[in-house]
């Protein structure tokens, strides 16, 4: 196997690499080259973080690493041949040398321990043992404490991929072992197209990747299911109806949006309805900036603006703040309940339409 240059500028393209980025993933094309040469040069890693907001491409893109890593086609290593045993069985997450950990809601140290027993195997049938270790911010600390034995020596033949929000929310120690690809939002036009490469009629594409707010997995999951587009509706309006209630309605709301259902259930649920709001606000920032950026809600913006033209600008910025610090407590393992009644009470009042009195209170940070 040539090696490519490591110096600086331009790595020279090792032998069969034809540097054609198709792991048939939207956007991260950098992540994808970079994976792709370090399977090329093998250079493979022994642990892997990928970073990034929820729904943004993190699991999929580890899983068509591990695809790659596990593909039986000889000849072109980082690519994909989409029909050999390894191709067909890991985006199918049944693939025996792929063990995947989902906490749900958190991840255990038993959870670690059973798994580093099965990693002390050899592969069965590919070059690599994967380990996929989803939403490692969700690991407690005891689980993520036995993580970084493995971290720092992995057996042979092991590949670590983790996933997460975001990098602040791991244990130093866990970051540093690992080699970090911290995936950002996809422009639009990426995943409008996209959207029409698969047959998404272009009007359609165009709105989910308005709506996606640069998270491809969001706009696919809106096109497959036309429900979660009435649910952003809905998440919107009760943002509207929330501003114009005294606290104890608030506090009604919160209990209507975490809803029934186990937790993971009440989690998902509270994130969507929470990135809606988050969305909005953001809109109304960049707005109130005139900076040139395409609305995310272009068809509630000039409404919410009207409602909230009282709201001065700091506590519109400090309202940001508040729902993107709740969202981070969300997807940790923050009280739900409590989470979202505190933001409740964040939230500035304003006037219903036709009255005079003000509702609630001012912003409280
Ligand atoms: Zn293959």
């Amino acid at each position: 196997m040539e090696r490519a240059s490591s110096g600086i500028g331009t790595p020279i393209q090792p032998k069969g690499y034809n540097g054609n980025v198709s792991w048939d993933l939207i956007g991260h094309e950098w992540a994808v080259k970079l994976l792709k040469h370090h399977i090329a040069d093998r250079r493979t890693r022994h642990a892997y973080l990928f970073v990034g907001p929820e729904s943004v491409g993190k699991r999929t893109l580890a899983s068509r690493f591990a695809q790659a890593l596990s593909c039986e086609r000889e000849g072109k290593p980082g690519e994909l041949c989409g029909e050999c045993r390894a191709c067909r069985l890991i985006p199918k997450r049944i693939f025996p040398d792929l063990d995947i950990l989902a906490p749900d809601p958190t991840l255990q140290v038993d959870d670690v321990r059973a798994l580093q027993r099965r990693l002390a195997l050899a592969p069965y049938e590919g070059p690599w043992k994967i380990a996929l270790l989803e939403n490692f911010h969700r690991a407690s600390i005891s689980a993520a404490n036995a993580m970084l034995k493995t971290l720092e020596e992995p057996p042979d033949r092991v590949v670590l991929l983790l996933t997460a929000t975001t990098q602040e929310l791991l244990l130093p120690t866990v970051v540093s072992r690992c080699e970090v690809i911290s995936l950002r939002g996809v422009s639009r036009v990426t995943i409008s197209l996209a959207l029409q490469n698969r047959s998404v009629e272009i009007e359609k594409a165009e709105m989910l990747a308005d709506l996606s707010d640069g998270r491809p997995g969001r706009a696919l999951r809106w096109e497959a299911e036309p429900d979660h587009l009435e649910q952003r509706l809905v998440a919107l309006d009760n943002l509207s109806e929330a501003l114009s209630l005294d606290i104890s309605g608030r506090f009604a709301l919160a209990e209507r949006i975490i809803g029934r259902g186990k937790l993971p259930v009440q989690r998902r649920r509270v994130r969507s309805t929470l990135e809606a709001w988050l969305s909005l606000w953001r809109d109304l920032l960049y707005h109130g900036y005139q900076a040139d950026v395409q609305p995310r809600n272009p068809d509630r913006l000039p409404a919410f603006k009207r409602a909230v033209e009282r709201v001065v600008p700091a506590d519109r910025y400090r309202m940001m703040r508040a729902l993107s610090a709740t969202l981070a407590a969300v997807d940790g393992n923050a009280n739900l309940r409590l989470a979202v009644e505190a933001l409740m009470l964040k939230l500035p009042a304003v006037r219903k339409p036709g009255t005079n009195s003000s509702a609630a209170q001012r912003p409280a940070g």
